[in-house]
């Protein structure tokens, strides 16, 4: 198996956007992740960093280039098998939680794992084990209403990591919180990288928070350069 987590290669994407005419938004982007790397995705806004992780998370499709997950192509899978790599190996953190308000945050982290086949009791368990690793099993039992918005964040990176991918991809997970939470919940956000070995690619505005991953790239003109 590959030691590389996520890679990209000459990915290319144009939007049409009618009378504007057409968006070159990636130029060609490289991108190679290894295991248990944590990697910041800065760039202003319209850059083109939502349809980069997309694209890396096998939500969207480029307009040309590659994207391998642990060294598998994905444009040479079946719908079918890039539905199961994405469930399997990529958990997404969005801007806004997204989480089901009509359950508590331990169901919103069970609810996936069942859907991928675990039984209720070990995803209970690892639902318990997850929200522990960022502070809050004493919120378990709380719906998302009952929560304060660095309390709901942290059960979406929770959610994200129920099924044990190997990549998290996060489009500004801090963005909607304020500079203390946004410090505090991004300390919970590494610490879960680490426990946990994963890979993260985390979008974010934020240089000081960027600036305590592993590395920082920019995406700038539609290609990735070191920051
Ligand atoms: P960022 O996440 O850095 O803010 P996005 O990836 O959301 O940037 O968008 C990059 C550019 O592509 C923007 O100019 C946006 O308007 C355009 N864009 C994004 N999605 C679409 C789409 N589905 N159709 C047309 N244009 C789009």
């Amino acid at each position: 198996m590959s030691d590389l987590s996520l890679e990209l290669r000459g990915i290319e994407k144009v939007y049409n956007q009618g009378q504007t005419g057409e968006i070159r938004v990636l130029r060609g982007v490289d991108l190679s992740l290894s295991k248990g790397e944590a990697v910041a995705l800065v760039a202003p806004s319209g850059a083109g960093k939502s349809t980069l992780l997309h694209i890396a998370g096998l939500l969207d499709q480029p307009d040309s280039g590659e994207v391998l997950i642990a060294g598998e192509a994905a444009q040479d899978l079946s719908d079918a098998r890039r539905t199961a790599i994405r469930r399997a190996d990529v958990g997404f953190v969005y801007q806004f939680h997204h989480l089901l308000p009509e359950f508590t945050a331990e169901e919103n982290i069970i609810l996936p794992q069942l859907a991928n086949g675990t039984s209720r009791a070990e995803a209970r368990d690892r639902a318990k084990h997850l929200l522990s690793l960022v502070g809050i099993e004493a919120r378990a039992s709380h719906r998302p209403a009952a929560l304060s918005g660095g309390e709901q964040q942290r059960v979406a990176f929770c959610r994200a990591l129920a099924n044990q991918p190997r990549i998290l991809l996060a489009d500004e997970p801090t963005g909607n919180l304020d500079p203390e939470t946004s410090d505090r919940v991004f300390a919970a956000l590494m610490e879960l990288v680490r426990q946990t070995g994963l890979t993260a690619l985390i979008a974010t505005h934020n240089m000081e928070l960027a600036a305590r991953m592993d590395r920082v790239l920019r995406l700038d003109a539609g290609q990735l350069v070191p920051a």
